[in-house]
């Protein structure tokens, strides 16, 4: 048997992966990939693949970025390994902290790690629900959040996901959470409504549910600036300022998820300085290493962060943390992944090629597959439907989105389907001329849908 043929029989046999449909692996088996080089990824049959989403919508340098591999090593070299409990610490992290600190919006000065958006994203929680009994309102603990939302998958964060199978056979959410209607104007504008009156009627809904709930009860808002894994949704103009001014009035924390949208991704450093709002709190992770090391930040604000000081001193310790939180070798690929971005003006970049991305994607939706074009920055998603006028998806929903992931890997192309919306989030260092391969690939894999649905009778 050959090597990678032995990899395929002990992925099968001793491999649980995740988000993944178990019994259909067992069929098709496991694509293994082995190498890296720009914004390509070849796999164990030397194939290579144009990585359009970036891993995990997060290798913003590509996949062969010497100088973090360089920077791991030399801190592997020095100090592999220290915490920060304790008032122990180290160079890397309080050098990472400073410099989010001076890179994030407003008074986001205060920065704490972990090592996933999940665990990060449940650490807010838990901020939240203790700087609210500090204050003495212990009854102030709900959280709102989307329909569609994607916070992580542990039993907090999982808890705050809007998506049915994050939820269902898991018995969560296991937090007091209400979930909101997506900002999904193509699926929930009503028929005449405009942009500005959908934001409204979205920003009633909000006003409503804080009324029913008690806003004496709701402690935090959580939303992505775009709505990625949920279906790459850009948020409507002027939606973003109505909940920030809401959260406002009624003292509702509001916590931005960048874990998507940070460093550059929609043209920006941040996704809130794109849509021009201030966050509370900030959840950073994927692109701030390049995923070549699993590291999550949040930035909170002056007075969340004077609040948990002054608790801590007063009942001896802020007794939260991992044994790797602030990871010396995370945190100083971390520093080096954001020196080079800001070397190399990714942000800038990412702005021109993301043009780029959009003129060529929003050049497709003539296809008679295609519904609609979302597109914000860097990042792009299109929705395939059965029926362009009526918008009617296809039935089963997913069907069709499957086949392309599938297919595209014959256009030597890695996208993602989300159900029937294929996503689009290449590397920041995508060239222009990386972008047209990938726009060609995927109008390639179109026809051969196009061809696939007719063979299939799919309806
Ligand atoms: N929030 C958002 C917006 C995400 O996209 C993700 C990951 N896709 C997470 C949270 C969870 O991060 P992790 O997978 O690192 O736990």
């Amino acid at each position: 048997m050959s090597l990678s043929n032995s990899l395929v029989q002990q992925d099968l046999s001793s491999h649980i992966h995740p988000f993944t449909n178990l019994a259909r692996h067992k069929e098709v088996g496991p694509t293994v990939i082995e190498k890296g080089d720009g914004v390509y990824v070849i796999d164990n049959n030397g194939r290579s693949y144009i990585e359009a989403m970036s891993g995990l919508w997060s290798v913003a340098l590509g996949f062969s970025e010497d100088r973090l591999v360089k920077a791991a090593t030399q801190q592997m070299e020095t100090l592999p390994y220290y915490h920060s409990f304790t008032h122990k610490t180290h160079a890397p992290a309080i050098k990472l902290a400073a410099k989010l600190a001076e890179l994030a919006p407003g008074d986001l000065n205060h920065v704490h790690f972990t090592n996933s958006g999940s665990e990060a994203n449940d650490t807010v929680i838990k901020l939240v629900w203790y700087m609210n009994n500090a204050l003495g309102r212990p009854q102030k603990k709900k959280f709102l959040a989307r329909q569609q939302g994607y916070h992580g998958s542990t039993i907090a964060s999982a808890s705050l996901t809007g998506l049915p199978r994050s939820h269902r056979d898991f018995d969560l959410p296991a937090i007091p959470v209400r979930h909101l209607t997506a900002p999904y104007f193509y699926r929930f504008g009503l028929s005449g409504e405009t942009e500005a009156e959908f934001v409204e009627r979205l920003a009633q809904e909000l006003e409503t549910v804080i009324d029913e709930e008690g806003p004496e009860t709701i402690a935090a808002f959580i939303g992505e600036p775009v709505i990625a894994a949920g279906g790459v949704i850009p948020a409507p103009e002027g939606y973003w300022q109505r909940v920030e001014a809401i959260c406002r009035q009624h003292d509702i924390v509001l916590i931005a998820d960048e874990i998507i949208t940070a460093f550059g991704r929609l043209g920006t450093m941040f996704g809130c300085q794109y849509y021009g709002f201030q966050p509370d709190i900030m959840v950073l992770s994927k692109q701030l290493t390049s995923s070549y090391q699993p590291l999550a930040a949040i930035v909170i604000s002056d007075a969340i962060s004077e609040v948990l000081t002054e608790n801590s001193g007063r009942i001896g310790s802020f007794a939260h943390g991992f044994t790797t939180t602030g990871h010396p070798v995370a945190t100083a690929v971390a520093l080096e992944n954001l020196n080079i971005i800001e070397e190399r003006q990714l942000v800038d970049h990412a702005k021109v090629v993301g043009a780029r991305l959009q003129a060529g994607l929003n050049g497709l939706a003539s296809h008679p597959l295609v519904g609609d074009v979302r597109t914000v920055g860097l990042m792009g998603g299109v929705e395939l439907v059965a029926d362009k006028e009526t918008r009617r998806m296809f039935d089963p929903r997913g069907a069709l989105g499957g086949y392309i992931f599938r297919q595209a890997h014959e256009h030597g192309l890695i996208v993602r389907n989300i159900y029937d919306t294929i996503a689009f989030c290449p590397p920041l260092i995508i060239s222009e001329k990386h972008v047209s391969t990938v726009i060609d690939a995927f109008a390639g894999t179109l026809d051969d849908a196009a061809k696939w649905v007719r063979a299939e009778d799919l309806k």
